[in-house]
């Protein structure tokens, strides 16, 4: 495995520190342990190189299944923990085990129905959680080899498993890091996170019974998480940003809704959990101006765009809304790209910036070669 995927907490540092301030005495130490581990891993991933592209869709696997293990780490913060479940086996009584267990198989089935991707890597890689991570610990993540979850405090929050979209959200970050490794800062980080909470969504709305279309979505990332004590109902919502919670304990949804309330700061890698609002915004807006399930228009140029080569590591906002644009056009004609540039506009990001050329050195040489090849051999 890959340990360049890096680890991705569910709750962001902002709502940690709220936490490690404002919140319950006794919750206030593991916010502050889990803000010390964000900014020891985040610092060390700054500095490494950027990863090559890989493969967008696996084309040569007629069929793939999941291959999933669930472990109980029994209130101890060793991974991976006790094997409790794996593939195929029986059903368990612990809600925690079978609601990791089905996350990671409704997130499998999206990308490989959806998009013919082979598990997050696209080479089948085996799907492995551990549930009861710590006593009382209020997050989950995925560490670039597993997912891992806590089970709450019970006050504050729910036990982690809950939401589906939140594993939907961590797995994609696997995705994100092997398709098109956007650099996690700025607005390219802001992208990597949005893409999670993009996909996140889309995972929860194909797996709903019946599935739901972009009307009948709730576009919350994390809903059910929260405790009725507090005053909220996600920690995101993409529809609206910076309304999904507003509590004494957590603090605001500091999330703006468009490039007017776009949020310069150097916390959070520089707002990469803040201005993802526009983003999420944007791809909300395109997905219900299609109408009809988000992931067969808008799901599908999002993840072109992720995809293509034009797409560099470190894309603004601009950038990665232009190649959506172009992708809309190509995939699904002229109309499809009204409704993606409207989306766009709605949230104030420009779609007519040139775009660098990741590779202007290639491009060269191929046109020039292909030039070459053209023409008949021996003509003058
Ligand atoms: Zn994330």
């Amino acid at each position: 495995m890959n340990p360049n995927l890096g680890l991705h907490h569910v709750l962001p540092p902002y709502m940690l520190e709220h936490l490690a301030e404002h919140g319950p005495e006794h919750l206030r130490e593991g916010a502050r342990a889990d803000l010390t581990v964000d900014r020891t891993l985040r610092a060390a991933r700054a500095v490494r190189p950027a990863a090559r592209p890989g493969t967008a869709v696996a084309g040569d696997t007629p069929q793939a299944a999941p291959d999933r293990t669930v472990y109980d780490a029994q209130h101890r913060q060793n991974l991976p923990g006790t094997e409790v479940l794996r593939e195929g086996g029986a059903a368990v009584a612990d809600v925690a085990v079978t609601e990791a267990y089905d996350g990671l198989g409704a997130t499998f089935a999206f990308w490989w129905e959806v998009f013919g991707r082979n598990s997050i890597d696209a080479s089948g890689l085996p799907l492995d959680a551990t549930v009861h991570y710590g006593r009382d610990y209020d997050n989950a993540f995925w560490n670039g080899e597993q997912m891992v979850f806590g089970d709450g405090d019970g006050t504050l929050f729910n036990r982690f498993t809950v939401s589906l979209d939140v594993i939907g959200h961590e797995l994609a970050h696997g995705v994100t890091g092997a398709v098109r490794d956007l650099v996690y800062e700025g607005q390219s980080g802001a992208l990597n996170e949005s893409m999670s909470d993009v996909f996140g969504s889309l995972v929860k709305q194909y797996a709903a019974q019946p599935q739901q279309t972009a009307e009948q979505a709730d576009w919350l990332i994390g809903a059910g998480l929260l405790t009725s004590s507090v005053q909220g109902v996600a920690l995101r919502s993409m529809k609206a940003p910076g309304t999904a919670y507003d509590d004494p304990s957590l603090g605001k949804d500091p999330q703006p809704d468009s490039m007017a309330g776009y949020v310069d700061t150097t916390d959070d890698n520089g707002g990469v959990h803040i201005n993802s609002g526009i983003p999420n915004r944007a791809f909300y807006l395109a997905a219900t101006g299609f109408g009809g399930f988000a992931w067969e228009q808008a799901g599908r140029i999002w993840f072109g765009a992720l995809s293509s080569p034009d797409l560099t590591t470190t894309a603004t906002f601009a950038e990665f809304a232009a190649i959506t644009v172009a992708q809309a056009e190509e995939l699904f004609g002229a109309q499809a790209r009204a409704v993606v540039l409207a989306a766009w506009n709605e949230v104030g990001v420009e779609t007519t910036v040139e775009l660098p050329d990741p590779d202007a050195e290639d491009a060269l040489d191929l046109t020039e070669t292909q030039q070459a090849g053209a023409r008949p051999a021996g003509a003058q």
